[in-house]
């Protein structure tokens, strides 16, 4: 087809295309030397309990050191790493680090929910709930500390395997959050037919939420039909207090975004749980909804 284009055509791509593709192919090499490497890392961000301002949670997220590049968010690399057979070993490391940053903060005497993100690959994968099982065990901690986050559009690829794994995660005592809810299909019989404890009100919502009437009443809404099957809230994506503010009267729970901290490595969110008001009664109970 280039030579039909005449003699000039000798390549298709520019000599800038050409080294953006060097680029990523590079990437993609080191990428899969990453967990050998030890380059991944864990950062942490906060979840806040809107009543009081308790930190009871923290979302456990990927971050690759990368040696030249320095600290790389998901959006670079998670997509080249779900479409290969190393997304495995590194959902198992992330499930394992999480556990264990789990333990070493309970240690430290902060009884906190980790939020773990699941690939759809392991959400289809059987063994996930023994491998789960077992990582709890050896570090000591309760299955309800960990709270594993799905999307909708993983549920639909595999409905009946999903739902097995995730009633089979229920039933071992793990926590089960809907992440960026409303962004999919929103389709409600997923509610009735997954095993669910907590819904993520995506951060869409937030941020028009002051603009945006209709955003309000959305969250409103949201909150409504959860409390009344018994499902926490928590928003995420929270930027400015006006934001904060105006979820105020919405009864959401739990608070997630950049106001209350941006994702960080855990000695400073060390720093954050010992700036913290202190609970003054059980941290779970923002988890649970009130009746
Ligand atoms: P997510 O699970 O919906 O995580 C929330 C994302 O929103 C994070 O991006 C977080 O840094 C960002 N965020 C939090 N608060 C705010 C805010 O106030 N404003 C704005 N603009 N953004 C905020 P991040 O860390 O880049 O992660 C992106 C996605 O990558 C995650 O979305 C999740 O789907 C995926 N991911 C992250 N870690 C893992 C992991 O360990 N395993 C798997 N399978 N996926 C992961
Ligand atoms: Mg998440
Ligand atoms: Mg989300
Ligand atoms: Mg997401």
């Amino acid at each position: 087809e280039a030579k039909a284009n005449g003699r000039h055509t000798f390549s298709v791509f520019s000599a800038a295309e050409t080294h953006l593709l060097k680029q990523r192919m590079q990437l993609r090499q080191e990428l899969f030397n990453a967990l050998e490497q030890r380059q991944f890392v864990l950062y942490y961000q906060p979840q806040i309990c809107a009543g009081d301002g308790v930190v009871v949670g923290a979302e456990a997220l990927l971050r690759w050191n990368h040696p030249r590049l320095g600290i790389l968010a998901p959006g670079t690399f998670l997509p080249i790493l779900e479409d290969s057979p190393a997304m495995a070993a590194v959902g198992a490391w992330v499930c394992e680090e999480a556990c264990r940053q789990a333990r070493e903060w309970e240690g430290m005497g902060y009884r906190l929910q980790m939020a773990v993100n699941v690939s759809p690959r392991q959400l289809t994968d059987e063994n996930l709930p023994a491998l789960l099982k077992a990582l709890v065990e050896r570090h000591g901690l309760d299955p309800e500390s960990i709270k594993l986050e799905v999307t909708e559009s993983m549920l639909m690829q595999d409905i009946d395997k999903a739902a097995q794994v995730l009633r089979q995660l229920m039933h071992d005592g793990f926590h089960i959050a809907l992440d960026d809810f409303g962004t999919g299909y929103s389709n409600l019989s997923y509610l009735r037919r997954f095993p669910i404890n907590t819904i993520k009100i995506d951060r869409s919502f937030v941020q028009e939420i002051e603009q945006d009437r209709r955003c309000l009443d959305i969250v409103n809404g949201v909150v409504a039909f959860a409390k009344s099957l018994k499902l926490s809230v928590i928003c995420e994506g929270i930027e400015t207090e006006g934001q904060r503010s105006a979820l105020r009267s919405t009864g959401c729970d739990v608070l997630q975004g950049y106001l209350m901290g941006k994702p960080m490595a855990d000695v400073e969110f060390r720093r954050l749980l010992a700036q913290s008001p202190k609970p003054k009664r059980s941290e779970e109970d923002c988890w649970e909804p009130e009746q």
